[in-house]
């Protein structure tokens, strides 16, 4: 038998051992005590200890072989402190021959450890998280084996459910907020989709009992993953042959990188290392998500971490497999899934209609499931902590993600409420159906251009049904970032060729990459920014990439073949940066009439302005472009200098306010001198009110989410835009501070549908 063999026969011998002592009587310090002295005399070790975490990132030795026994409890080492702290703040084992040596070696005299040499430690790990430390030492200097220090890794992944079994110590300190009972509670949470819902909690990630961990029978472990396997690709293939998705786009990559991910050698091999250390199925699967977890606490690029996101992911689809958790038919009526994270394809397999929202304890505004969920119009929150530990399966839960908190178990008044908002949503929108055969006039006769902004081609479902009049910008960076890498001229042409199927005549206004910032293309890595967004984004990376420009404009023109094009450029910072990247798009026109390709026709080529250095150079750049789109999100984030992002900024500045009115003013002005069109494409164009302020200012052109259309368009027949921008010429001159409660009141006296 190989080295390896043995090593492995041996741990699982040794994790039999332990489970039959795990399931003995006594108190579980007394197991404990047993579990470390059965370790010791297997692994040969003079010493071995057990180090469980307690409240305040501390350590303490709650068992131990070799060591005096009267260090047990004493013994408490911080985070980061001496060779356990070490092994536990970098979640990461140590195999030391010479431990003295080591520069964070902390000597405790009252363990009488001065007398053993070399040390090994793995942390206790569970869910990803630290919750103890498993060392053993030895008074000769020895090199530890890679394969032991797997086996004591394998044994620390048992020894962390006994942990967690709150018999050791409470279980409120591993899972902080368990014991609540019953009553009701209020989490908090990032917006990633708004919306409210009610429903019973459906939890996404099944956790197998420390019996279903260790196993009898390897070989018939290896079958059982095999055939998870098995069933896992062909979900994955199924998910992919899928009409809805077929016809969705993104989505299919996300499922072919899973798909890459599960047939990749390296992923299975390490399963089955595992199963040969002595685990079922589920612990294999457990124990590779486990490290992985580990690694992605310690990883800061983005990139990276969306990579090991998309393994965890996996990993638990497959124990979905083996578990028989959560499936898109098992998922119960009124659903409201809580997860730790979830991908976006994930999101899709589940039966839309069965689902109510999502709470995640983890997820960002970017994450590509948020980008998703808007398209489905799901309500998501995000950075719900402890989600999984406080909401129980078939709790109720009533989620307010306009709001950002989630009521478990709620009182009758609260789910009452909810349940009104819900109904007079619900009726508006039935109201909005009506509207969309309905002109967008304003009470005066104004027409007024109403498009929605799009990402994905989900989207572009929306373009009917919401009656807007076309797509007036056309966030092409989101096909990149759900991608796994950069798609080159063909498949980025097929891709707007299908933007333009589903368009269907209505026109479409396609926004060059606008990445960086805070959007990340996870195949592409950058050196770290300090401040991302006013870093090396959006056309920036254009001008000094000109060949990534040069092939995206080729796919535009290739895919418009000799339609209309519409190209406008993000985050221009001077009139002389936007010449350049027009000059790019003529260049490529060039190009295609040199080949006796089509030429789009008319082609409009336009600026955005989100960069308040532009507004002194307007003359200068509308003698070029042939339009302007106001991205108020940006423009705003950088006229205030306060992070978009950033959640405690959120409201500090009114777009409502003296100054970004008086800004908007000016910018008009040289619009109407020019001679060119402008419109609004940031959030602000979807709020009613704000969009009323720019209907004031005399902008007739908005682009928003789908869903503000029908909101926008009821304002804006219930206004008489004449009168309002008689009365906000005057208190732009004189306001102080901000319009919003004069703008408020207006709409109340006037009659306006806010
Ligand atoms: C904006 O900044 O207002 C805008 C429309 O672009 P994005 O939100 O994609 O940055
Ligand atoms: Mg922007």
């Amino acid at each position: 038998m190989s080295a390896e063999g043995v090593a492995t026969t041996g741990a699982r011998l040794l994790l039999r051992r332990l489970r039959t002592l795990m399931a003995e009587g006594g108190s579980a310090e007394e197991r404990l005590r047993q579990i470390v002295r059965t370790i010791a005399a297997d692994m040969v070790a003079e010493v071995c200890s057990a180090y469980v975490m307690r409240p305040g990132e501390v350590l303490e030795l709650f068992a131990t072989e070799g060591l005096k026994p009267e260090a047990v409890h004493r013994t408490r080492l911080r985070v980061g402190e001496g060779l356990v702290g070490d092994i536990a703040s970098h979640a990461r084992p140590l195999a030391l021959a010479d431990a003295q040596s080591h520069p964070n070696f902390a000597y405790r005299p009252e363990t009488g450890e001065e007398i053993y040499k070399s040390l090994m430690g793995v942390p206790i790990l569970r869910g990803g998280r630290v919750v103890g430390v498993l060392v053993v030492q030895n008074r000769k200097a020895r090199n530890y084996s890679e394969e032991e220090v797997e086996a004591l890794e394998t044994v620390a992944m048992v020894l962390a459910e006994l942990v967690a079994s709150g018999d050791l110590v409470p279980r409120s300190e591993i899972r902080p907020t368990e014991g609540i009972g019953l009553l009701p509670t209020r989490l908090e949470g990032l917006i990633l989709c708004p919306g409210l819902a009610i429903g019973r909690a459906a939890l996404h990630k099944p956790r197998p009992t420390l019996a279903e961990l260790v196993a009898e029978n390897p070989a018939s472990e290896r079958e059982r993953l095999n055939v998870a396997l098995a069933g896992l690709n062909r979900t994955l293939d199924d998910l992919m042959a899928r009409d809805d998705l077929a016809g969705g786009g993104e989505p299919r990559d996300i499922l072919e990188a899973y798909r890459m991910f599960a047939q990749d050698h390296g992923w299975r091999e390490r399963l089955n290392e595992a199963i040969s250390g002595g685990l079922t199925a589920e612990g294999a699967v457990l124990k590779v998500q486990n490290d992985a977890k580990a690694r992605m606490a310690q990883v800061v690029d983005p990139y990276l971490r969306e990579r090991l996101a998309d393994l965890d992911n996996l990993a638990d689809r497959l124990l979905r497999h083996l578990t028989g958790g959560l499936t898109t038919l098992s998922l119960p009526e009124k659903a409201v899934l809580i997860a730790r994270s979830l991908g976006p394809a994930e999101l899709l397999e589940f039966e839309r209609k069965r689902l109510r929202a999502v709470v995640l304890e983890e997820g960002s505004p970017t994450a590509h499931v948020a980008i998703v969920a808007r398209a489905l119009d799901l309500p998501v929150l995000g950075r719900v902590e402890g989600a999984l530990a406080r909401i129980e399966a078939g709790d109720r839960v009533v989620v307010d993600a306009d709001n950002g908190q989630v009521f478990v178990r709620p009182g009758d008044d609260i789910e009452e409420k909810v349940a009104e908002s819900m109904m007079l949503k619900a009726q508006r929108r039935a109201s909005f159906a009506v509207l969309r055969e309905l002109p967008a006039v304003s009470r005066d006769g104004v027409n007024v251009s109403l498009s929605i902004n799009a990402g994905l081609l989900i989207d572009m479902q929306h373009l009917t049904p919401s009656g807007a009049e076309g797509i007036g910008l056309y966030r092409t960076e989101i096909a990149f970032m759900v991608r796994d890498s950069f798609p080159d001229v063909t498949q980025q042409t097929e891709f707007y060729q299908r933007i333009y199927e589903q368009a269907a005549g209505k026109p479409v206004i396609f926004r060059t990459l606008d990445v960086g910032g805070d959007k990340v293309l996870p195949y592409w890595p950058r050196e770290g920014e300090e401040n991302p967004a006013i870093g090396w984004r959006a056309l920036r990376i254009g001008l000094d990439l000109p060949n990534l420009l040069r092939q995206q404009i080729r796919a535009l023109i290739a895919a418009a073949s000799g339609r209309a094009l519409q190209i406008m450029f993000p985050m221009i910072a001077t009139a002389a940066e936007f010449h350049a990247a027009r000059e790019i798009v003529l260049l490529e026109i060039e190009r295609a009439r040199a080949r006796g390709h089509p030429i789009p026709t008319p082609l409009e080529i336009g600026g955005m302005l989100e960069v308040p250095s532009l507004l002194w150079q307007l003359p200068e750049l509308l003698k070029e472009a042939d339009f302007l789109s106001i991205g108020s999100n940006d423009l705003a984030q950088f006229l205030f200098a306060s992070d978009r992002g950033n959640p405690r900024l959120a409201g500090r500045y009114d777009s409502l306010s003296a100054a970004m009115l008086r800004m908007l003013v000016q910018v008009l002005r040289h619009c109407a001198e020019a001679g060119r069109p402008v419109s609004v494409c940031g959030e602000m164009a979807g709020r009613p009110l704000e969009a009323m302020a720019l209907l004031g200012l005399g902008i007739t052109r908005l682009s928003m989410a789908p869903s503000a259309i029908g909101p926008v368009k009821t304002m804006l027949r219930s206004l008489d835009i004449a009168q309002l921008q008689a009365y906000m010429n005057d208190r732009i001159a004189l306001a102080h501070a901000d319009l919003r409660g004069d703008l408020l009141s207006y709409a109340r006296d006037h009659g306006v549908t806010l």
